[in-house]
């Protein structure tokens, strides 16, 4: 094969594949040392309550400053964190260092902390989220866990009863990302949510897509209807806020109304600011 394909391509071909394995490796390598060496920083996004636009929130999102290759995002990290189960002690770095800060916010704000799967099979989560809390001193009510799909398809039993401990002790629980994953409605049902956050694919596509634009308006009738909060994710142009404001969306969150930022930066400013949105048009058009 390496003759008729000219040698050099596929010699190319096996060294970039090469490259990808070594660099995977690396990065294996270096997550394991990385919460040692102090390298994972937390950015917060603010959330935005869409009737009063004052924020409400803000969600905790992992960085990691790498010596060499600078600032990582989270898609580059997280999956191998799962698959080596460094995802749990990561996990609880950001839901003790998310904690801490939201200490130092105005009381009416909530912080939400992402968990993955993996931090419900191992060890006790609930425990874990507990003594978190006692040593933080931040109110249960003031954190929200974001899980997504993926964590209700498995191991069922054991995830609802470990949710409903965690509702017991006063946190609340989103669903991230919703109507990506394995979406079954009934999850809405058997599950203790207290939040469904919209995808950000359907907010993106809403304006020109009369089939997302449905869907969206449906998950936030929805959210009525159970009587639990709905948060559009990925906002970035006035025209989507005009869209979910019409629709009685409760929250927004994306770029529109704040990126993510560092914990001093987010703690001085994106706070306290309102969003500069453009009003309701007069006139609405077909939802
Ligand atoms: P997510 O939880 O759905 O977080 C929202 C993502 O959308 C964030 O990406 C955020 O920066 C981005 N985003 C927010 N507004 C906009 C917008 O208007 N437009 C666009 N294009 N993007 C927007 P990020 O920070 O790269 O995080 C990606 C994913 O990584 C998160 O998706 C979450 O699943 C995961 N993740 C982040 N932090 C953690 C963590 O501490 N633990 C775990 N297990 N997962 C995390
Ligand atoms: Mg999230
Ligand atoms: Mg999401
Ligand atoms: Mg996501």
């Amino acid at each position: 094969r390496a003759k008729a394909d000219g040698g050099q391509r596929v010699c190319f071909y096996e060294e970039s594949m090469d490259q990808a394995l070594q660099r995977r490796h690396t990065i294996e390598q270096d997550l394991r040392h990385a919460l040692r060496r102090n390298e994972f920083e937390i950015v917060y996004q603010p959330q935005y309550d869409l009737k009063t636009e004052m924020p409400c929130g803000s969600e905790a999102l992992i960085r990691w400053r790498h010596p060499d290759h600078g600032l990582i995002s989270p898609g580059h990290f997280i999956p191998i964190a799962e698959e080596t189960g460094l995802i749990v002690p990561i996990g609880e770095w950001v839901l003790r260092q998310a904690c801490a800060d939201a200490t130092k916010w105005p009381e009416h704000l909530t912080v939400a902390v992402n968990l993955s799967p993996a931090q419900f099979r191992v060890g006790d989560i609930t425990e874990t989220v507990a003594d978190v809390l006692h040593q933080t001193g931040l109110p249960a009510s003031r954190l929200e866990l974001e899980i997504t799909e993926s964590l209700l398809i498995n191991d069922t039993e054991e995830v609802l009863a470990k949710l409903n401990r965690l509702r017991s002790i006063g946190v609340r629980i989103a669903m991230d990302d919703f109507g990506t994953g394995y979406s079954s409605l009934s999850y809405l049902a058997r599950f203790p949510f207290s939040k469904i956050k919209i995808d950000q694919q359907f907010v993106r596509n809403m304006t020109r897509d009369p089939a997302m634009r449905a869907i969206v308006k449906s998950v936030v009738a929805l959210g009525k209807s159970l009587r639990i909060a709905v948060t559009a994710e990925g906002v970035e142009t006035p025209e989507q806020a005009r869209m979910l404001r019409r629709f009685g969306c409760p929250q927004v969150q994306g770029f529109l109304y704040g990126r993510p930022e560092t914990a001093e930066v987010h703690a001085q400013g994106a706070l306290k600011a309102t969003a500069k949105v453009a009003p309701l048009p007069k006139r609405h058009s077909a939802a």
